[in-house]
């Protein structure tokens, strides 16, 4: 597709208004060469918003570029340690793992020196590749840390550590108030999005979506909840089949946990098993493990789900509480971090903190059908207005403009 194209069709689901806005933003910013770096292609929320944002940067006719970091098992292991302990875990990580670590980084950024040395704007998203910049110390341009992790409560000996690097950048963006730091640079506050002409998110045909009943062997008449992740302990899967359970005394069901793994996640498989483990041989609980390009299968299943769940216990955001409501549908979701920030209680779905808690919501829900299908257009309405990728942009756009021009310490770009 043409890039006016593109654009057109953007118009048409945010209107014309927000893509004048943004085309006048992107022509302050032509010419510039912006890269943005994580570690992963596939899986996860942030291999999610790149896929899509590098596109529609460029169709705005920015020369946008997005470079992947790769390493060995120690160094994965260690960024997901890092992943755990920024999100509250007293997790110890070896000098040896640190070593792979650093050691990554210097391979990495020895790869990346020709894109990376002269680009005017780059953006370096979680902590796999924040040493980078250290072995740029003659860069051209302006260099951000994008956080997408829960760090309201980090463990400190972690942070002290990943802090020796994140202070080298020129500013910082956290997802929420509350997961800003202590840092010696401005700092923006900018919440994710998703891209509503996604296949993860376009409109399916009636059809489509229920052929995942049978593709997936599911009753086509029991209520239906669903809860999308990969299989990681703040995700809660197993407090997540406990209020399945529960919930289950009191009215008939069924629960989907899909999921997948992420290929810079290595605890995956380890979860995984303990979800087996506590599903036992229920025939109404059912564990998809699905490839990492199943976007429209994953959109079909949230479309059929009655409602969905996001049990987590951290949360840095939550794409997946978006995608959801997108599709009109409630979100039972763990009174944390991005969640927070979406589910309205009692409005857009409802904040939960145990097991019993999402119990007593899902038979709620599933008794009244009218309340259910009002906040499914109330959740619908509520990302339209403040989680579509359009908006993320315009605050990337209007905060590179910012930096580039000197500004205020601390700013809340959006909402
Ligand atoms: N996802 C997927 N396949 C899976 C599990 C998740 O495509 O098996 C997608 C999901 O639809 C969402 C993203 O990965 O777009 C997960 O983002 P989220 O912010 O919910 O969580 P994260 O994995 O980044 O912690």
């Amino acid at each position: 597709m043409d890039n006016s194209k593109i654009l057109e069709s953007y118009a048409r689901v945010a209107g014309e208004d927000v893509m004048e806005h943004l085309k006048q933003l992107a022509a302050h910013l032509r010419g510039l060469k912006v890269v943005h770096v994580n570690s992963t292609r596939e899986g996860g929320g942030v291999a999610e918003i790149l896929r899509k944002l590098i596109p529609l940067k460029r169709a705005l006719g920015l020369d946008t570029h997005w470079e992947v970091i790769t390493g060995g098992q120690e160094f994965y292991q260690c960024t997901k340690s890092f992943h755990n302990a920024l999100q509250g875990d007293r997790v110890m990580v070896s000098d040896t793992l640190l070593q792979a670590y650093e050691d990554t980084n210097a391979a990495n950024a020895e790869r990346l020196k020709p894109v990376l040395q002269d680009a005017d704007v780059v953006f370096i998203h979680d902590p796999q590749p924040a040493p980078l910049i250290h072995f740029f110390p003659k860069r051209k341009g302006s260099w951000l840390w994008r956080c997408h992790i829960a760090t309201n409560r980090p463990y400190r000996p972690i942070w002290k550590y990943l802090r020796n690097w994140v202070t080298r950048y020129d500013a910082s963006i956290f997802s929420l108030p509350e997961f800003a730091q202590p840092l010696p640079h401005p700092q923006y506050l900018v919440p994710p999005s998703i891209d509503p002409l996604s296949d993860k998110n376009i409109a399916l045909p009636a059809k489509e979506v229920a052929a995942v009943f049978e593709q997936f062997k599911l009753d086509p008449v029991k209520p239906l909840i669903l809860q999308v992740s990969r299989f990681d302990r703040f995700k809660d899967p197993l407090g997540v089949v406990e209020a399945y359970r529960l919930a289950k005394n009191m009215v008939p069901l069924q629960l989907v946990l899909a999921g997948g793994g992420a290929s810079d996640d290595p605890e995956g498989e380890i979860v995984l098993n303990e979800v087996r483990l506590a599903a036992k041989d229920d025939p109404d609980i059912h564990i998809l493990l699905l490839p990492p390009d199943a976007h429209r299968t994953i959109n079909a299943l949230q479309r059929a789900a009655d409602l969905v769940l996001q049990k987590s216990t951290r949360e840095g955001f939550g794409l997946t509480v978006t995608e959801a409501m997108w599709k009109g549908k409630p979100v039972i979701g763990g009174d944390t971090g991005g969640i927070r920030l979406q589910v309205v209680n009692h409005h857009t779905g409802f904040l939960v903190s145990t097991p019993e808690g999402a119990a007593l919501r899902i038979r709620y829900l599933l008794h009244h059908r009218d309340k259910l299908a009002k906040m499914g257009r109330t959740a619908k309405a509520f990302v339209k207005e403040y989680f579509l990728i359009t908006r993320h942009l315009k605050e990337y756009l209007a905060l590179t403009i910012i930096l580039r021009m000197g500004g205020p310490d601390r700013i809340e770009v959006g909402m």
